[in-house]
């Protein structure tokens, strides 16, 4: 129950390349509202200024979220309405925000949704993959190794997966997608959506890693990768695959990690892994 003094939280999309993109909505609750939280509150400017939207702003990123959550939670509970904006997109969505939401949720205040722009929506509306069942798996580790025990973990799964990656990221990702998932895995990659050079590529992992290497100038701008899922019937009768797994990670692990982390994505008892890993390390 809200309490009745409380303001109400809203959270708001904005475009995520096209400011046509921006809901008559969003503008009047932004016109309306007491106060804005933004991801960066001189990113969020321009996007003000064009709506002719004039407030007091708050900035609230990654990295002071919690110490600037006990400020917004105060405006609310002094009757204020904030809304929370993002850089671009649905605040949340691998943005800041979730701590604020919690928080104000936990203490009965009304927290609200305006829905709008999502590049993983957008990307998956166009891929042309299943959309019955997705998974959002946001960024990857920037490390190799880890990125790579991220991808194995998800070598069963069989819903379409998005994933957000930054552009110098991106070949090295598909390379390891292909490694893991084998290069006839289909995926795409949707890059700049919504703005002049958007261009959505749908192809085989082995196709796009190719294009990539020779078109290195459209390693620019935003991507999002949607990764076709896991052939249910295949994997399901797959019986070699804990070696496979075990194969990879002992690219990149010492035997014991690489034997552990093995088990939990197969469900193969350690110690029969144990004795594949020696036996192939003695091999
Ligand atoms: N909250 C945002 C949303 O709703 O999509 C995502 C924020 S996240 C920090 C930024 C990442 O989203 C980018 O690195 C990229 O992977 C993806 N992204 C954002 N805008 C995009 C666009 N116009 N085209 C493709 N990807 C985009």
């Amino acid at each position: 129950m809200q309490d009745k003094c409380t303001g109400t939280l809203y959270i708001v999309a904005t475009p995520i390349g096209n400011l046509q993109d921006m809901t008559p909505r969003a503008v009047e609750v932004l016109k309306t509202v007491d106060r804005i939280a933004a991801e960066d509150t001189r990113h969020s400017a321009p996007l003000l200024k064009h709506f002719s939207i004039v407030k007091p702003s708050i900035s609230m990123h990654e990295f002071n979220e919690r110490e600037r959550l006990s400020i917004i939670l105060d405006y609310l509970y002094e009757g204020e309405s904030v809304a929370l904006v993002s850089d671009a997109g649905t605040p949340l969505i691998s943005d800041p925000g979730y701590h604020l939401v919690r928080e104000a949720r936990s203490r009965g205040i009304k927290v609200v949704p305006l829905p709008g722009p999502c590049a993983a929506i957008a990307a998956l509306s166009v891929a042309g993959l299943p959309t019955d069942k997705f998974s959002f798996e946001g960024f990857l580790p920037a490390k190799p190794e880890s990125r790579r025990n991220r991808l194995a973990l998800l070598l069963h799964e069989s819903r379409t997966m998005i994933f957000y990656e930054a552009p110098h990221r991106l070949l090295p990702v598909l390379k390891a997608m292909a490694e893991v998932f084998g290069g006839e895995r289909r995926a795409v990659t949707a890059r700049e959506l919504t703005k002049i050079h958007e261009s959505v590529l749908a192809e085989t992992l082995a196709k796009l890693v190719a294009h990539f290497e020779t078109h290195e100038n459209e390693l620019r701008g935003e991507f999002v990768i949607v990764l076709q899922g896991a052939d249910e019937s295949q994997s399901e009768t797959r019986e070699v695959i804990p070696e496979n797994v075990l194969d990879i990670l002992l690219e990149e692990l010492p035997l014991k990690q690489a034997v552990a982390l093995a088990s939990k994505i197969t469900g193969e008892r350690k110690n029969v892994l144990y004795e594949m890993a020696l036996a192939k390390k003695g091999g």
